[in-house]
């Protein structure tokens, strides 16, 4: 029997192989089969095809083992896949690579570990080569599939390793081995016998003179029965005694910090489906209730509908209420959010709504946490909610009723590097309508395509302009800093007016975000004798100091070098640093303000999942009170206590070389703004920037979507941007330059021969070399109308016309197809 597979490698076709007649499973499409491929490397590959014709050029091996006694996937996610290669011009194994875990996918250079969970003790019956497998792993600690055959000396160890894997007894090495995190609840317990008098009498002189301190005593003496000696003792959760005792979390942290209550958090079980007796309901408010039921009929006539609310307005409530009716008439939700908005905050509020049927795919879970979610989805047809990033429109879903993408506009859908380049929120519309299912698209500044669709009757548009409970949109003033400097009003990075707002905003109890999109301490380094300025050795791009690791550090690369104490070209002691990264704001800023907490939010203070979920948390309860973050504050946060809002330099927003440069500022503007005044008490933004007059400023200040759409529109259509065109960016690479130039200048000629002027370039892009590659890049834009499955066509003929030349040949191309 032949069968044609998909390969998880960046190969154009797919690959016939034989299936012996000795191998006794059955084989159906979505069958995992081990092969070989090249000279000695073996790899999973999936089954796609059962055509029984011999291909013409090759000679067919066959397969070396069955690895699934039912199919690993579904069959319409390979039409699924199909799609996105065609769509985004990969192949299906680049396809492959991301959509399925790596568990999945053993192959040679897979890394196998013991499973330290796994208790020897359990009774697992393993079969004598597993033993042998084990065996060498309990002494080898690790080792590739490679390796355990060289040890072992068994022939072939991957069905066996597949076994063991699915017992539990191994597990393919992660690279990513962050735990997520158990749930924990906070509570609050008294520091004191319950028969100790004395003692609480004690506590109630200590509180006094607070009224409000006293209130959170007597709420908690309340809840949890202290004094009703004959009845259990209740633990007390923090959310519940805030409530009763309708306190701030800063007064009961004052009572704790006092000695008298201690705030500790208690795991719970986050599978644990005794939560589910417990759900909550969701009510809508009438503006929401009127947006749900807008929304359901358009869904009538429109498979995708856009819900533009504005921040605060409520849309998870609004996405609450459809999913659940849609989970209730039998169908599975997929929620698509970036993956910097998959926090606990979102997680918790969904947990409480749905119980044990929310299902999370996140990109930092281990890969063992993925292979468990894939095989729930895969062995259930029940009616259950993911929530997920990116990659989840991969996983393998019995019955889509409903996708939702919420901020829609954000450029992390689209992955950009390796391939496929896909964007998950085009892409959740094709999944959505292979199962018939309904997608719903939701942000705060609709991204300029999705609108232009919304408003040409190509999707439903659904607009809710008031955010919840009547909360006010906050205020935004543009602060002229070239007029401030004139003024001599300005003090490092911070105008008088910002600061005094700070100031105002802290001194009445509430908290401020300062939002600066640059991480380090000083991004411009250079020697004020000679000029120099040290610059990555991989990449065309400068090297930005980071004070509190004293190194210098290249944002593109991730290179380091140290900081010379003279400079290296003219020997001079005279190297200056200039500008401002968020480090360097955190610390002027506490300067300013020494006896509040400040911290810092950006790449470098979260490298680990555990480390952002606590800048998080630690805000919310205001344990600090000024967050200095990049666009990563921005993201869909929700804090009840911030009154103020900095933006400390919109220039480098304002200026950036290309088309998408003011939707970009726009959108940061806005959803920066609507971090501030969520509720009852209105919130104020203050953006610093020398271009004052730049017309997307007077829109954010007057919150008008509408004005700054139209005007973007314009340029967009005077320009020949998208919507009006679609873009496919062609991409050359080579570690030589001059190869590069010619390889880009070649393919140009051959592109304009048949596209015309519809060709823009090459042109070396703004970074022009990374990681040691040089970049050169050439702009196709096509009129809207056109056939893309044509214009897609032709450029694989332009590019096998040309693959024989050597210049093409030693250059890595590839497309990005409707880039962001
Ligand atoms: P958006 O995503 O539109 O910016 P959110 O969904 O974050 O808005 O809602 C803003 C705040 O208002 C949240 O704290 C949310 O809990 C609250 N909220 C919104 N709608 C409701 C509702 N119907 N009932 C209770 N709280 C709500
Ligand atoms: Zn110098
Ligand atoms: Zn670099």
């Amino acid at each position: 029997m032949l069968i044609q597979v998909i390969l998880p490698l960046p190969i154009k076709d797919k690959f016939t192989y034989e299936v012996p007649d000795d191998i006794p499973e059955s084989i159906g499409l979505g069958t995992r089969v081990l092969v070989q491929f090249g000279r000695k490397k073996y790899y999973t590959a999936i089954v796609a095809g059962l055509d029984q014709r011999p291909p013409e050029n090759y000679e067919v091996k066959k397969i070396m083992a069955v690895l699934d006694s039912r199919p690993a996937l579904r069959y319409p996610q390979l039409k699924f896949w199909e799609w996105i290669s065609d769509y985004y011009l990969c192949s299906e194994g680049d396809v492959m690579k991301a959509a399925i875990p790596t568990g999945l996918k053993l192959e040679s250079e897979s890394i196998v570990t013991l499973n330290p969970e796994f208790d020897s003790e359990d009774g697992v019956r393993l079969t004598e080569r597993q033993s042998i497998i084990v065996a060498a792993l309990q002494h080898a600690g690790k080792e590739s599939l490679a390796g355990l055959e060289k040890i072992t000396g068994l022939k072939n160890v991957t069905p066996h390793v597949n076994a063991l894997l699915a017992a539990g007894v191994v597990r393919i090495d992660e690279k990513i081995v962050e735990k997520y995190r158990p749930k924990t609840v906070t509570k609050v317990r008294m520091l004191c016998q319950r028969d100790d008098q004395q003692q609480i009498n004690e506590f109630f002189d200590k509180t006094a003179r607070s009224r409000q301190q006293q209130a959170v005593l007597l709420a908690y003496l309340d809840l949890s029965k202290f004094l009703q000696r004959n009845e259990d003792l209740q633990s007390v959760d923090k959310e519940t005694l805030l409530k009763v005792s309708g306190v701030s979390p800063a007064v009961l942290k004052a009572v704790a910090d006092k000695g008298i209550l201690e705030i500790y958090k208690e795991k719970v079980n986050r599978f644990d489906t005794s939560e589910d007796s417990d759900l909550h309901d969701v009510t809508l408010s009438p503006a929401q209730t009127l947006a749900a039921k807008q929304i359901r009929d358009s869904f009538r006539q429109h498979a995708i509908t856009l819900l533009h609310g504005v921040t605060g307005s409520g849309k998870t409530e609004i996405y609450c209420d459809l999913i659940r009716e849609v989970l209730d008439q039998g169908n599975q939700v997929l929620y698509l959010v970036p993956e910097i908005s998959l926090t606990t905050q979102l997680t918790d509020r969904l947990r409480k709504v749905f119980g044990s049927r929310l299902l999370i795919y996140h990109s930092k879970f281990s890969d063992s946490e993925r292979v468990d979610i894939w095989n729930r989805l895969l062995a259930t047809n029940e009616p259950l909610l993911v929530l997920g990033v990116r990659s989840s429109v991969f996983l393998p879903f019995a019955r889509l009723g409903l996708i939702v993408v919420d901020e829609e506009h954000e450029a992390s859908f689209k992955q950009y590097d390796p391939a496929p380049r896909y964007n998950a929120r085009d892409a959740a519309t094709v999944l959505a309508s292979m199962h018939g299912a309904k997608t719903l698209f939701g942000s705060a500044t609709p991204s300029v395509e999705t609108y232009w669709k919304a408003t040409n009757g190509k999707y439903g548009l659904v607009t809710l302009s008031e955010r919840f409970e009547g909360a006010r949109l906050p205020e935004v003033e543009v602060v002229d800093m070239k007029l401030m400097r004139k003024q001599k009003s300005v003090k490092g990075i911070m105008s008088l007016p910002l600061r005094k707002a700070v100031r105002d905003a802290l001194d009445g109890g509430w908290q401020a975000i300062m939002f600066q999109n640059r991480r380090g301490f000083a991004p411009v380094v250079v020697c004020h004798t000679c000029g120099w300025s040290p610059k990555c050795g991989n990449c065309d791009v400068s090297m930005v100091y980071h004070k509190g690791s004293q190194l210098l550090r290249c944002h593109y690369c991730g290179a380091t070098q140290t900081l010379p104490n003279v400079c290296p070209a003219c020997g001079e002691n005279a190297i200056d640093k200039f500008g401002y990264g968020t480090e360097r704001i955190a610390e002027e800023i506490q300067e300013e303000f020494p006896d509040r907490k400040v911290s810092r939010m950006d790449l470098d203070t979260t490298r680990n999942k555990q480390a952002y979920q606590d800048l998080i948390e630690e805000f919310a309860e205001h344990r600090t009170d000024i967050l200095v973050g990049t666009q990563m504050i921005s993201k869909g946060l929700d804090f009840e206590k911030v009154k103020i809002v900095g933006v400390l330099n919109a220039d480098t927003l304002l200026n950036f070389p290309d088309f998408r440069s003011t939707e970009r500022a726009f959108n940061m503007l806005e959803q920066v703004a609507g971090r501030a005044g969520r509720r009852q008490e209105p919130g104020k933004v203050l953006i610093q920037t020398t271009k004052t007059d730049e017309p997307v400023l007077r829109h954010v200040c007057n919150h008008d979507y509408a004005a700054y759409y139209e005007e973007e529109l314009q340029n967009r259509m005077r320009y020949a941007y998208p919507p009006f065109t679609k873009i496919v960016n062609i991409f050359i690479r080579n570690k030589d330059a001059a190869v590069c130039d010619a390889a880009a200048v070649m393919l140009t000629l051959e592109l304009r021969k048949v596209f015309g002027n519809r060709v823009l370039g090459p042109e070396k892009p703004f970074v022009s070399r990374v990681n040691t590659w040089y970049l050169q890049q050439i702009m196709l834009k096509v009129e809207s109308q056109a056939s893309m499955k044509k214009v897609k066509a032709l450029l694989r003929q332009i590019y096998e016309s040309l693959a024989p030349a050597p210049q093409i040949r030693s250059s890595q191309i590839h497309y990005d197809v409707d880039p962001v």
